[in-house]
């Protein structure tokens, strides 16, 4: 009894960014710069954080979670922008 080897079609994985985004124009992705630009989906600020439709968790102290797993520094004050221009 002979069994013939089988061969499994390779599944290639692909790694997306998982994006909730259906905003026309797009919203910017997590990878811009303009990442905060995004629409919010979910808010929640008795916790502190609105979850951005380009999967990136934004925190009230403007500090940032990516889907990747980066974690962004808080950077700037809520509602007063200084700009610092150096010399
Ligand atoms: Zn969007």
């Amino acid at each position: 009894m002979h069994s013939k080897s089988r061969r499994t079609d390779a599944t290639t994985l692909r790694k997306t960014t998982p994006t909730m985004c259906q905003h026309q124009p797009p919203c910017p992705t997590a990878e811009s710069a303009d990442r905060e630009a995004a629409h919010a989906v979910a808010h929640h600020p008795e916790q502190g954080w609105s979850l951005l439709c380009n999967g990136v968790l934004l925190f009230e102290d403007t500090g940032e979670l990516l889907p990747d797993g980066q974690i962004i520094a808080p950077h700037k004050p809520l509602g007063a922008r200084h700009v610092i221009t150096a010399a």
